[in-house]
């Protein structure tokens, strides 16, 4: 089955089931000041799971853009690490607003996945919140689970491992227990069962999370009970395409094969299995898709996690031996993947090259000037043995050569190598300061004719602001 048909099948089971078919929102949240980039499928019912919001349906369903790379849910630095994380991914989820809970729930879940998906029963291992008795019950005795495979999480205060099963989309809003459904690759792959020390493998890979929408956290971390309880979940659709599909990696689904299939003709490769040709489609889908959303790479704020990841995008180009913009020529076939299920992406195509096109020759106009000081510095380093790059010359690539420092960073890591960032904080408040005190004394020079009132906000739009994140 292609994604384009499971994307079909998800939305059309739970359309059977009385949910309303719902679109996408926008990757860039509506008024909600809280959230960097649309996370979840959760986010666009947010104000319904509050109760503030009425919609003419309690059930729904959508196929919904996310992009986790940066604030509370951030991805970027396992792109390419990992066999299941994207910075953009699609989210399929279905949605009860006081309608049904965990029982109906978690049945349609295991019917989707054993009935219509028919993927074989014991390759699934769920885990519950652990107090969470109630979902324990529903998926041991009635759905007949193994209780060796129903295995109780924690909410990570002192646990032991990275899971946890109480899902929240920041640090405030509508957050609740949850039950995860994961798929087994199969022994050959490393990694252990959730709550195990090998969880973070990509043996045991999550696909669905059930989240029982119970409270909304405020500001000061305290729980108020939701109106009603709720209904979220959320299964990444590149993993379960990978699981239908018989292929370990989200990237051997056909929709990446496509477009890593591009990435190697943008940059004449013969070898499809390299790293920065994967990363090169994932960036594409999140870039593509953000500007299609009305962002713009800038210095500040989201454009400035957009530029971010062209930049990174076209470093890996550079690295497989692309000297001119290459990465805007994969938007053609990103929008014969996605086209039809987004057409905003078609609709935006031509401005997204072009915007895409103009970052990119801004960018190769300063990349090999400044690879060659970051590959003499490493050269040097492997020399001497040391681990740690240093700050002031990551900061000095930043200020001049224009890279983000999670770009150094990126560089470094594949030689085993961290960025001393400390010492790049420093040099950059050094910086601000300067610029501070220049621009006090440019003030004072002007305040013969622009009076006392004037303020001066030049360093304001300087490009400082990797750490904002
Ligand atoms: P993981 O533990 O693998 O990082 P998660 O627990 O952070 O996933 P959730 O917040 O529970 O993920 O999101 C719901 C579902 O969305 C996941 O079960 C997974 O199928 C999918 N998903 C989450 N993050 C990503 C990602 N970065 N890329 C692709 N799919 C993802
Ligand atoms: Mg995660
Ligand atoms: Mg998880
Ligand atoms: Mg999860």
């Amino acid at each position: 089955m292609k994604s384009s048909e499971i994307r079909q099948k998800f939305l059309e089971y739970f359309a059977s089931k009385g949910h309303t078919i719902v679109s996408s929102s926008s990757l860039v949240p509506h008024d909600d000041p809280t959230l960097l980039f649309t996370n979840a499928g959760m986010n666009q019912f947010k104000d319904v799971f509050l109760g503030f919001d009425k919609r003419p349906y309690t059930r729904a369903t959508t196929s919904q853009k996310c992009v986790r790379a940066g604030g509370k849910h951030n991805d970027l630095e396992n792109v390419g690490y990992t066999a299941r994380h994207h910075t953009f991914f699609e989210m399929l989820g279905n949605f009860s607003f006081g309608d049904y809970f965990k029982r109906d729930a978690i049945n349609y879940a295991w019917e989707l996945l054993t009935v219509v998906f028919k993927l074989p029963k014991d390759k699934l291992t769920v885990t519950v919140y652990a107090e969470d008795d109630e979902a324990y019950d529903i998926w041991t005795k009635e759905v007949g689970v193994p209780a060796e495979r129903v295995i109780r999480i924690g909410d990570n205060k002192g646990a032991r491992y990275a899971s946890d099963n109480f899902w929240m989309m920041g640090d405030t809003g509508p957050c609740g227990p949850c039950t995860e459904i994961f798929y087994d690759h199969g022994e050959h792959i490393p990694g252990g069962p959730p709550g195990s020390p090998g969880e973070d493998g990509d043996r045991f890979i999550e696909i669905w999370n059930n989240v029982f929408m119970q409270f909304n956290r405020d500001e000061a971390g305290v729980m108020h009970p939701l109106p009603k309880p709720s209904v979220d979940t959320g299964m990444g659709l590149e993993r379960i395409s990978a699981v239908l599909q018989g292929v370990h990696a989200n990237y051997e689904i056909d929709l990446f094969q496509a477009l890593i299939k591009a990435a190697a003709r943008e940059t004449n490769q013969s070898n499809l299995d390299q790293p920065s040709l994967r990363v090169l489609a994932d960036h594409i889908r999140a870039c593509s898709f953000l500007i299609a959303d009305g962002v713009i790479p800038g210095n500040e704020g989201r454009g400035y996690v957009l530029r971010r990841i062209i930049r990174r995008a076209i470093r890996h180009g550079y690295k497989l031996g692309a000297r001119e913009a290459f990465f805007h020529k994969m938007v053609p076939d990103l929008v014969e993947q996605m086209g039809a299920a987004y057409p905003e992406l078609t609709a935006g195509q031509v401005r997204v090259m072009d915007i895409l096109k103009q970052e990119e020759e801004r960018f190769f106009a300063t990349i090999e000037h400044g690879m060659a000081i970051l590959e003499a510095d490493l050269a040097e380093m492997e020399k001497t043995g040391s681990k740690t790059f240093n700050g002031e010359t990551a900061f000095k690539l930043h200020d001049t050569y224009g890279f983000p420092l999670d770009l150094t960073a990126d560089v470094c890591r594949e030689r085993g190598v961290s960025v001393d960032d400390v010492a790049f904080n420093v040099a950059m408040v050094r910086q601000k300061e300067q610029a501070r005190a220049a621009g006090k004394f440019k003030m004072a020079a002007n305040l013969d004719y622009a009076g006392a009132a004037t303020t001066f906000h030049g360093y304001d739009t300087l490009e400082h602001k990797g750490n904002i994140l």
